[in-house]
């Protein structure tokens, strides 16, 4: 991979002032470990203070509204996370498509905005097991992924896709090493396609999907998985270090 690996906690609907302190640790942990490149999402509340904490790590969110301001009680747009200082946003995230009902056009809408706001993205796609078990994954994350994409060129520069198999995430159950390897391949064809292969390259391809300190170094040395978001194992400072640790010796063999 061209560039560092990625460790992203998406720490969900999780985590109060208390959790700063988890924050503060990744932190200064991760400034021991420069060859991998950290981040975390939390919620919209500790965005602002995670982002003064923050001397190493990346900071992002997990949402935002396509929409530049206005009458759109409750919803946060991207300029407004970016102020709070985020400097990426995951988009497209499976539990935002089932539980929010979120289309490929509205994520194609939120990530064109994100882009406008200056942020980074990271455009989760992944499958059912229903569609993995029909034989229909790859068509699958492929149509969400092109039908999201932004359709022009220097976006890709600051463009992640976290490739996520539904039935993988927070299950304790992840993807064979050839069934990851295999769906990154062909996302990676896709983005080249797209972008054309040199500006692809800068395109880094997660795998997320109850990704451990234990079973990390396998997944992070499968070939074209440029990194991990991590869920459930990011919300401790302990566990989630254990896997940036996991990119940092995969980087060295
Ligand atoms: C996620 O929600 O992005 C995720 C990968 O969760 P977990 O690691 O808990 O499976």
């Amino acid at each position: 991979m061209a560039e560092r690996p990625y460790i992203v906690g998406n720490w969900k609907m999780n985590g109060t002032r208390a959790m700063l302190s988890e924050a503060r640790a990744i932190d200064r942990a991760a400034q021991r470990y420069m060859k991998v490149e950290v981040a975390v999402a939390p919620p919209y509340t500790l965005i602002h203070a995670v982002h003064k904490e923050a001397e190493q790590i990346g900071v992002g969110a997990q949402d935002c509204h396509p929409g530049v301001e206005g009458a759109h009680t409750g919803d946060i747009n991207a300029s407004m996370i970016a102020d709070a200082g985020a400097k990426f946003v995951i988009l497209g995230h499976s539990e935002r498509r089932q539980g929010h009902g979120e289309s490929n056009e509205l994520i194609n809408a939120k990530i064109e905005s994100a882009l406008e706001a200056g942020l980074r993205v990271i455009l989760c796609c992944g499958e059912t097991l229903e569609t993995r078990d029909a034989g229909d994954a790859e068509s699958f994350v492929l149509n969400q992924i092109k039908a999201a994409l932004p359709l022009f060129g220097e976006p890709a520069e600051r463009l992640t896709i976290a490739y996520e198999p539904i039935w993988a995430i927070g299950t304790g159950r992840t993807a064979t090493s050839e069934d990851i390897e295999a769906m990154h391949r062909s996302i990676r064809e896709l983005l080249n396609e797209t972008y054309g292969e040199e500006a692809s390259a800068a395109v880094r391809i997660l795998y997320g999907g109850s990704v451990k300190p234990d079973n990390a170094p396998e997944i992070l040395a499968t070939p074209e998985v440029g990194g991990a978001l991590v869920g459930g194992a990011s919300l401790s400072a302990e566990t989630f270090l254990g896997i940036v640790v996991g990119a940092s010796e995969s980087e060295e063999a």
